[in-house]
């Protein structure tokens, strides 16, 4: 598997024979491009699991939610859709119910 830092590594050496790293360049370009693209398919991921978990706003969300306020303003106002919304209130937000005693 052609690796980042193994194409850094080829570049290195061909400048220092004297070759035209040219093509490595674009390789390496690609190899980034790539890697950027599977990053983001992976974070696509996580958030599926749970997106309010995910959210950088979930202390907020959170709070709304044990506020009791109607799951459509929170959607509005965060952006997450009412089932998620309730899927993690009844998944994630029961288990952590401790948390928010001590808090
Ligand atoms: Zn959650």
């Amino acid at each position: 598997m052609t690796t980042v830092k193994g194409l850094q590594q080829r570049i290195v050496k061909a400048l220092e024979k004297g070759q035209d790293p040219a093509p490595l360049l674009k390789q390496l370009a690609e190899l980034r491009t790539q890697n950027a693209a599977e990053a983001e398919s992976e974070t696509t991921e996580v958030e599926s699991s749970c997106r309010v978990c995910q959210h950088r706003e979930r202390g907020a969300i959170d709070k709304a939610l044990q506020e009791g306020r109607s799951l459509r303003d929170i959607e509005t106002e965060f952006n997450v859709s009412r089932s998620t919304l309730s899927r993690h209130k009844r998944n994630c937000l029961a288990e952590n119910k401790n948390i928010y005693h001590i808090a």
